[in-house]
């Protein structure tokens, strides 16, 4: 377990920062390398409830570092807030248990307002963005069109270059959407509220890290989202801004060097999807109700109730694949205590020619929205499986639900996990 990243198969929500919460334990480093202040990752422990949203979900444990890495979206406005809020209940944060990456790239003022108008401007198709700017910001960061970190310790350079950046961006706020151009009273306030009190936290992690690899620590890479969502291999354009999958880890924390030893891939026992996209599994009415009420499926940003549905096979095993998984952590299994017959998504139907052709390969995302899914059912467990442990106290059919998902995807289930409290799991 010595370079491992956790990461989502699906369409994000898996629950993977409550592994990253359980399995820090055995590493001495945390580092989200990807996506911002748009994620929602909940962590329940001996300190309470919390929706972590760009902080490392290692941040409750003594004696662990967490860094922020080059690759994600840093805002430092919702990254300060979220300090203070976690700092108010009791949480230690300081440059020794948290670091920032000098090469990410701040997510500016403009950002956030330019998601919201771009959202806006589509009006009945929009992409389902939280509006915390991540595209834009994305998009600025490919055209070099942001600022660095490291650059808050050179503050008069840096004047010059949001000067410049202003200038470029006011064109378009206000020549492409008639909005409000940004002046620099605002970013200097801006400055002065959010940069300067993250400025402390902000050091060459790159090094740290490298040094820090070679003197064999052990170091856990925490990914956004899941494999659906990747920008390159999910399904575009309803993905996000950049790679939630594990290849990305080296890169996007800073260390290109590394080879992973081990991929965790969080996979929920049914599906879940937020915002807008495909969602070929998806259900709908009381059906769809109940499994929302039974897994709380709401967003921990936005409260947006979750789109859901019963597992899907065919897209799980494209994440798992995509992923490069190692292990799997099946998530959330208590949830589906109360169903009889658990449906299964097995195989997609496609339409070709004047019939349907039946597949069990995730096809090109503009096909997905042709697709229909092929219904199997398992049988039900229909007790409380929350209070299990061990792999054998599972009822056998609970057992077999497990297994069959395991043959499915070709990947070994290591992790139950069968409520959202730390010692709620069943190691296997
Ligand atoms: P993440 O973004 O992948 O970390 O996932 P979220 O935090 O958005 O969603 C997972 C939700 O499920 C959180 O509210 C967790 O507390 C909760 N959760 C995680 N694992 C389990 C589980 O095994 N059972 C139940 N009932 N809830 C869980």
């Amino acid at each position: 377990m010595k370079n491992c990243a956790i990461v989502g198969i699906n369409w994000g929500d898996e629950g993977k920062g409550r592994m990253v919460d359980l399995l820090t334990d055995h590493y001495d480093i945390v580092v989200r390398y990807q996506g911002g202040g748009n994620a929602g990752h909940t962590v329940i422990n001996e300190r309470g409830r919390f929706a972590l949203h760009l902080l490392p979900s290692g941040i409750f444990r003594e004696g662990v570092v967490n860094i922020l890495g080059n690759g994600v979206a840093l805002d430092p406005e919702n990254l300060w807030k979220e300090m203070e809020e976690i700092m108010a209940r009791g949480v230690p944060l300081t440059p020794d248990n948290l670091k920032i990456s000098s090469r990410a790239s701040l997510l500016l003022p403009w950002h956030r307002d330019l998601d919201a108008l771009e959202e806006q401007r589509l009006k009945d198709h929009p992409y389902g963005s939280t509006k915390q700017g991540i595209a834009p910001f994305y998009s600025d960061k490919y055209q070099k069109k942001t600022v660095l970190a490291g650059e808050l310790f050179y503050p008069e350079e840096l004047k010059e270059h949001l000067a410049e950046l202003m200038e470029w961006k006011n064109l378009t706020l206000t020549g492409v959407y008639g909005a409000k151009a940004c002046t620099m009273e605002d970013l200097e306030d801006w400055l002065r509220n959010y940069g300067e009190k993250i400025r402390p936290y902000v050091c060459d992690t790159g090094a740290y890290l490298k040094e820090a690899a070679e003197q064999g620590k052990n170091i856990l890479f925490e990914a956004q989202l899941g494999a659906l969502r990747d920008l390159d291999f999910g399904i575009y354009p309803y993905t996000t801004s950049s790679n939630t999958t594990a290849a990305y880890a080296p890169i996007g924390a800073g260390l290109p060097s590394l080879r992973l030893t081990d991929v965790v891939g969080v996979v929920k026992a049914y599906s879940t999807c937020v915002g807008e996209g495909p969602f070929v599994c998806e259900m709908f009415g009381k059906e769809a109700e109940e499994l929302r009420e039974a897994g709380a499926e709401y967003g921990a940003k936005t409260g947006r109730p979750r789109r859901v549905g019963p597992i899907d096979l065919v897209a799980t095993r494209y994440g798992v694949e995509v992923q490069a998984a190692t292990r799997i952590a099946l998530t959330k299994l208590d949830v589906l205590s109360y169903m009889e017959k658990i449906p299964v998504c097995t195989r997609y139907l496609l339409p070709d020619g004047d019939g349907w052709r039946e597949t069990d390969r995730f096809p090109f995302p503009l096909e997905l929205s042709r697709a229909k899914p092929v219904i199997s059912y398992c049988e039900g467990w229909n007790c409380d499986i929350s209070g299990v442990r061990r792999w054998e106290d599972l009822p056998k059919a609970a057992r077999e639900y497990v297994c069959m998902i395991e043959d499915a995807v070709g990947c070994p289930i290591r992790y139950i996990s069968v409520g959202p409290e730390r010692d709620s799991i069943i190691f296997r």
